[in-house]
This record gives structure tokens, sequence and C-alpha cells, in this order.
């Protein structure tokens, strides 16, 4: 498990860098017990963790997971930035991968106010590369006519909230997990930048995850902004989400 404290690359509100260690308690929080809901006990000694990095640039974060070999590493985000430079590094290390992206947003713009690494963009960067085999993504709410003609040009799997059924969310596997927090509706999580409505209970995030039959091979968990948080609410949401994401990659 690796922080990562960066939001340089957040179009709206800072916040995200501060996320890290608040996630990290609240997955080890003495107010509930170290069991996932399949009895699955995930307690801090089996978890290495990496601490808290706080990039300097931007690509720093590549390497930081580059330096961390095969291992399947779960990081706790910062902005959804993090996400491109850390499959950059995965592609290398892991072979042939597919990628779940749980979100409100494609994030497959082009560029974002002139930023092709904006938080906006970092799907795009990760499918013109080719870095993985294909991209799913459930929960989305916000698409433009422009969004979707990206979509359309690197085939990707759109379960858009208008019509979402979570059975019909297919994996092919090994897959990659990247989970931005705005993906759940404002009223579950309102610890976000971006209050977009109409979106996933927090039960649909946890049976969407616990459905997973492939194998898991990392994740990440971004957008969580404090700033916005209420009694640390959206926290407990990461830190369970957390836990049980950890149980499919042990
Ligand atoms: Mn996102
Ligand atoms: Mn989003």
């Amino acid at each position: 498990m690796l922080g990562v404290c960066y939001d340089e690359k957040s179009s709206f509100l800072k916040g995200a860098a501060q996320a890290p260690s608040l996630i990290r308690k609240a997955l080890f929080s003495p107010s509930a017990n170290y069991y996932t809901e399949q009895l699955i006990e995930i307690r801090p000694d089996m978890i290495k963790d990496l601490g808290d990095f706080i990039p300097a640039e931007y690509f720093e974060i590549r390497d930081i997971v580059s330096n961390q070999g095969d291992m399947p590493l779960l990081t706790l985000g910062g902005d959804h930035s993090i996400t491109y430079p850390i499959i950059q590094a995965y592609a290398k290390q892991h072979g042939t991968f597919e990628i779940l992206q749980i979100d409100a947003h494609g994030d497959l713009y082009e560029n974002y106010e002139g930023d092709p690494y904006s938080h906006a963009c970092p799907f795009s960067r990760i499918m013109e590369e080719r870095l993985v085999n294909r991209l799913t993504q459930v929960g989305i709410r916000t698409l433009t006519p422009h969004l979707k003609a990206q979509a359309e040009k690197y085939k990707v799997i759109i379960h858009e909230m208008q019509s979402l059924e979570l059975k019909s969310v297919k994996l092919n596997g090994p897959v990659y997990i990247s989970l931005d927090l705005d993906a759940l509706d404002p009223a579950f999580a309102p610890g976000v930048s971006h209050h977009e409505p109409g979106g996933m209970t927090t039960r649909q995030v946890l049976d969407l995850i616990q459905q997973i039959e492939v194998p898991v091979i990392g994740a990440d968990i971004v957008e969580y902004n404090p700033s916005r948080d209420l009694h640390a609410m959206t926290a407990a949401l990461a830190g369970k989400l957390a836990k049980e994401i950890i149980a499919k990659m042990i």
C-alpha cells in the first residue's frame, strides 16, 4: 500500500493530496473489525505499508511504482491523474491486463485546459499508449460528444449510470481497479471535489467489487477530498472499500 499525496492535476478544487493518511486511518479504525463481508481478515501486519509519497513532479509517480517490482499495489490518492503513471509502471511489470474504472467521469479528454495530464485525461493517455488491453467504465454520468467520440476511438466499454446493471459488467482479467470516489452519489460520498448527483450507492460499489472473479493485480482509490468531507464519512467509506479491494488482491 502506497499513499500518493498529489493534487496538482485537479482542475476544480485542491485537497486530494491530504487524503492518503486519512484513508489509512479509516481502514484500520478501531470503530470496525478487520473482517470483510466475506469473512476475510485484513490485518495491518498483512500489508507492507510504503507510507506516503509526495511527488516533486508528475512522472516521479511512475518511478516510485516501478521501484516496487511486481508486488500487487494498492495506491491511495491523490487525484485521478496518478493512475496514468501508475499504469505506465504496471504495464512494464505485469504483462497484459485490463482496467475496471469506477467513476462519474470518463476522464477521457484529449487534453483539459491545455494539460494532457489533467485528472480529466488519464485514460486517454493510457489507451493511446495501449498500456492495457481493455477499459471498462462503471458509474459514468457526465458524457459529452467529445468524450463519447474518445470512448469509441479507444473501444471503451461504458456502463452508464442511467442504465446500470451490475451483472452485465464482465471482466476477462487480470484486472486493475481504479476507483474514483465520485462514482458514488454525493449523498454517500460528500468528500470529493466534484459532486455529481445520480451516482452509485455504497452497496452497488461493494457488490461490483465482490462479484469480481478474475485476479486483481492492483488498485487505486482516488479523489477523496477531506476538505469537503463530513465527520470523515467518506474516509470511512474509502477505508471499507479499500478493505474489500485488498481482500480481492491477496
Ligand atoms: Mn476520475
Ligand atoms: Mn470522477
